[in-house]
């Protein structure tokens, strides 16, 4: 059989199979949503990345200069959910831009893991947009009264010589807390039509006030800065080492597909578990 020959015989075989796949589809399909398809993930700028991770749901990468991670996804609703932000307002607009654009303006609404800047750095950002912005009651308090510890903490861990813009951004950060608080020991439910969302408090991990958020419908978390993709423990400053992995034993009962930290590319609900040995061996 000739190269044409063999492509018309597969031709005819793609068709008799769409047609025998059309045949096989209930005439009644099931009402469900209308959906729109996923817009591509990519660059937003050279140190802002977006990456699919599931259905209608998005882990963004900023490095700023360490690379850190938030989550945007598309609730059942339609709304889109923001965990945690870029460092900056300037990169939290362009991720805003982007999901403005791809989902045609629908309603934001944003929560923040705890106090530091690569959890709620692009609040302003947010306000300014007129995007509810949930966090802990001890998030927004440490977001004002630890501002100058945060600014040295960050400046501490950057290279004279080296990064001196960063420095010099760092120096001159000012932060904004979250403006719709719960408290740290409740957590927060919200609903987004029938999806529900939960914020837990698991206990004092990396900073006394990180919380994770849980996505039940999904069995999904994300895990933020309380969960560690590599080996190193990285920024332990504010963390209570000996509380830390105890505070994560509390969610290892969750029924989890994937888990997103703070920081690094893995996905794998095994991080909870990974963290808990790395930071033991500690
Ligand atoms: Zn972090």
């Amino acid at each position: 059989m000739n190269h044409r020959s063999v492509f018309y015989c597969l031709a005819i075989l793609a068709v008799l199979l769409s047609a025998c796949s059309t045949a096989m589809t209930p005439t009644a399909t099931p009402t469900a949503a209308p959906t729109l398809p996923d817009p591509l993930p990519g660059m937003l700028a050279p140190d802002l990345s977006l990456e699919k991770l599931a259905d209608g749901v998005f882990v963004i990468q900023h490095a700023y200069p360490w690379q850190a991670n938030s989550l945007v996804v598309r609730m059942a609703n339609g709304e889109i959910l923001l965990v945690d932000t870029p460092y900056t307002p300037e990169a939290t607009q362009l991720l805003l831009d982007w999901v403005k654009e791809a989902f045609d303006g629908v309603k934001i609404t944003a929560i923040v893991t705890g106090y530091h800047a690569d959890n709620l750095g692009g609040i302003p950002a947010l306000l300014d947009a007129g995007i509810a912005v949930y966090g802990s009651d001890l998030t927004a308090d440490f977001a004002v009264s630890r501002l100058e510890h945060q600014r040295e903490m960050m400046v501490d861990l950057l290279v004279p010589g080296k990064e001196d813009a960063f420095i010099s951004a760092y120096q001159e950060m000012t932060f904004s807390a979250p403006d719709h608080t719960f408290r740290l020991d409740e957590g927060l439910t919200l609903m987004f039509g029938t999806e529900e969302v939960q914020v837990i408090y698991p206990g004092f991990t990396q900073s006394e006030d990180k919380v994770v958020v849980y996505f039940p419908k999904r069995k999904g978390l994300f895990g933020g800065c309380a969960i560690l993709s590599g080996d190193r423990v990285g920024n332990s400053i504010d963390a209570d080492m000996k509380a830390w992995p105890e505070s994560l034993k509390t969610l290892l009962n969750l029924e989890l597909d994937w888990a997103v930290p703070g920081h690094g590319e893995g996905r794998d609900p095994e991080l909870i578990a990974h963290t808990i040995e790395i930071l033991e061996k500690h």
